[in-house]
Order: structure tokens, then C-alpha cells, then sequence
């Protein structure tokens, strides 16, 4: 089989409070939570997913609610700074009202590369777009009573990574992961894959004396990119390891099986599997419902539960 890499798998990032991130998620942006687990890594924290229904690759957005009132984070080189998701043609009005009523804090509607988009902040300064993409989006979206398929939100559209120099991330981009550069406006350069319609993009910022940013709340603490199984992961394991990156073994991530990264410019990347998915301990009408622990905590659950606040 073909080995390529197709498009984001998922997004994670920092927030604080686990309350906060939940409502602003599930219920203003209208995400279904499909797995509320622990950092495998540090299981005092949650894990908080949310997608479309079943969560899909492309549709994942994670968390790490590390608590009100840790340090703020801040954008910076080296770092994916924007996340860009995918709405319906005619949305944006819906979307600013609904800001609107729910104090989200949001810019007025702009245009680029021949798409409209709305950029806006979660409460713990997270930045995103919501995009009218112009490619075909035939997803369907999760819905809420108050968000239907019309305006809802599909999944990701793009990914933008804040780089001093571009030219080590596109080379990667382009001779690894399949990717070519499709558009260029002022320093922003998007690159595309073939290989899926949807969460295809990746736009580099060029940004020569632009800080470094600080990895904390608010801040995206890696990007994941989706290949279809295992045999997949090895190879692009072993071209990275050759190239000399430092990649990680493979690593069980429960609901799939990773690589970690870090790309030429700074950013830390992630590979990930489509196997076996979110339905691997849970069945998909109960998805998110209850607190999901990996096998190495089972036994701990007691003080893992005592220790983490209780979201509803
Ligand atoms: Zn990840």
C-alpha cells in the first residue's frame, strides 16, 4: 500500500480550567467530547478530545486542562498559532452573533486566499478561524440543539505554523509528507496534499525576528498527522529517524499509535494512526461520557478520580 500522510489527524493544545474549556467547547462551539481520559504522560490532568461524531482524523481537537490560573502562554516562532476550521458558505453571521451573546472574543470577518474567515480566541486566548473554505466539504458535522448542519463546524480546514525560516519545515513538507505549495501571499506560504478534500492545509508564516513562543496556556502544544495503519508509521519512522530529527518509537496512544517530532523549524509534530480508534473502549452513543482510563491507571482510578475536578 501507498505510504502517505493524510492531512491533520489532530490538534492539541493547553488550556486551564477543565470546566471552562469543556463549556466553551461542547456547548458555544458545538464539538462532541469523545474521550475525557488523563494525560497518559501526567494523569493528575484530564484529556479532554473533541471532533465531529465519531471522531474522525481531521476533526480532533485535544486538551490538557492544566488548572486555573497556570502561566500564560504566548504565540510565538517554532509554533502552530492558528487553527483554522472548516464552516458552511454563509455561516460567518450566525457565528458572530453567537460570539456575540456569549462574550468570545473575535475580529471582524477578512478574506484571504479567496476564503472568508472570522478569527476568534477561546477563553484561555487560544486563536482560531472559522473558514468558508472553498474546497468541497462534505463532512458532517456534529450537532447541538442550537447548532445545526448549516452553520455547524466540519473540522479542520488548516494549520499555521509561525516559523523564522520556512525553508527546513517546507522541505520536510514537501519531500516527506507529500505536500506542495499551492498559494503565497506576503510571507504567508499554504501548502496542500493531494491525498484527502479536507484538513489538507498547512500555511507557513515566515517570520525572521519573531520570538520564540512559550508553550502554555492558550498555546498549541503539537500537531498530529494521520496515516491510515501501523505499517504506515514504520516507514515514515525510519525516513525521519534517517534525516536525523530524533523521532520517537512508537508509542500506544490508546485510540491510536504515535511518532513524536520535532520539525526542522521548531514545531513538534506528531504521526498518528486511524487505528483503532475512539470506539476501542467505549461504544459511539456513550463517547465521552465517562471518564476513560488507559490499563496502567485502571488500578489507580480511585485517586485519579479524587484528584480531578468534575466536569458537567
Ligand atoms: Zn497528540
Amino acid at each position: 500500500m501507498e505510504h502517505t500522510i493524510l492531512g491533520i489527524h489532530h490538534i492539541t493544545a493547553i488550556a486551564g480550567d477543565a470546566q471552562q474549556n469543556f463549556d466553551f467547547y461542547a456547548k458555544v462551539l458545538g464539538l462532541r467530547l469523545i474521550k475525557k481520559t488523563v494525560n497518559f504522560d501526567d494523569p493528575g490532568t484530564y484529556h479532554f478530545y473533541f471532533g465531529d461524531e465519531i471522531g474522525n482524523a481531521g476533526t480532533i481537537l485535544t486538551f490538557f486542562p492544566w488548572g486555573a490560573g497556570i502561566q500564560q502562554g504566548r504565540r510565538g516562532s517554532g509554533m502552530a498559532t492558528e487553527i483554522g476550521y472548516s464552516v458552511p458558505a454563509g455561516s460567518l453571521d450566525f457565528w458572530i452573533k453567537r460570539f456575540d451573546a456569549h462574550n468570545v472574543a473575535y475580529h471582524q470577518p477578512s478574506e484571504i486566499f479567496g476564503e472568508k474567515y472570522l478569527t476568534f480566541f477561546d477563553p484561555d486566548g487560544l486563536k482560531f478561524e472559522l473558514i468558508e473554505s472553498k474546497t468541497t466539504d462534505n463532512r458532517k458535522a456534529w450537532e447541538t440543539h442550537e447548532i445545526k448542519a448549516d452553520v455547524a463546524v466540519k473540522g479542520f480546514h488548516n494549520i499555521t505554523l509561525t516559523l523564522n525560516n520556512i525553508e527546513g519545515t517546507a522541505n520536510l513538507l514537501t519531500t516527506v509528507f507529500g505536500y506542495k505549495l499551492i498559494a503565497k501571499t506576503a510571507n504567508r506560504y499554504r501548502y496542500a496534499t493531494a491525498a484527502v478534500e479536507n484538513a489538507a492545509i498547512v500555511d507557513l508564516v515566515e517570520l525572521p525576528q519573531e520570538k520564540p513562543g512559550q508553550v502554555a496556556n492558550g498555546t498549541v502544544h503539537h500537531v498530529a498527522f494521520r496515516v491510515k495503519n501501523d505499517e504506515n508509521l514504520m516507514h515514515f519512522h525510519d525516513i525521519i529517524n534517517a534525516l536525523g530529527l530524533g523521532i520517537t518509537s512508537p508509542i500506544d496512544r490508546q485510540y491510536f499509535h504515535s511518532l513524536y517530532f520535532r520539525e526542522p523549524g521548531g514545531v513538534l509534530f506528531e504521526i498518528a494512526t486511524e487505528n483503532p480508534g475512539f470506539t476501542v473502549d467505549e461504544t459511539l452513543e456513550d463517547l465521552g461520557k465517562n471518564l476513560k482510563l488507559p490499563k496502567q491507571y485502571e488500578s489507580k482510578r480511585k485517586e485519579i478520580e479524587a484528584h480531578l475536578a468534575k466536569i458537567n
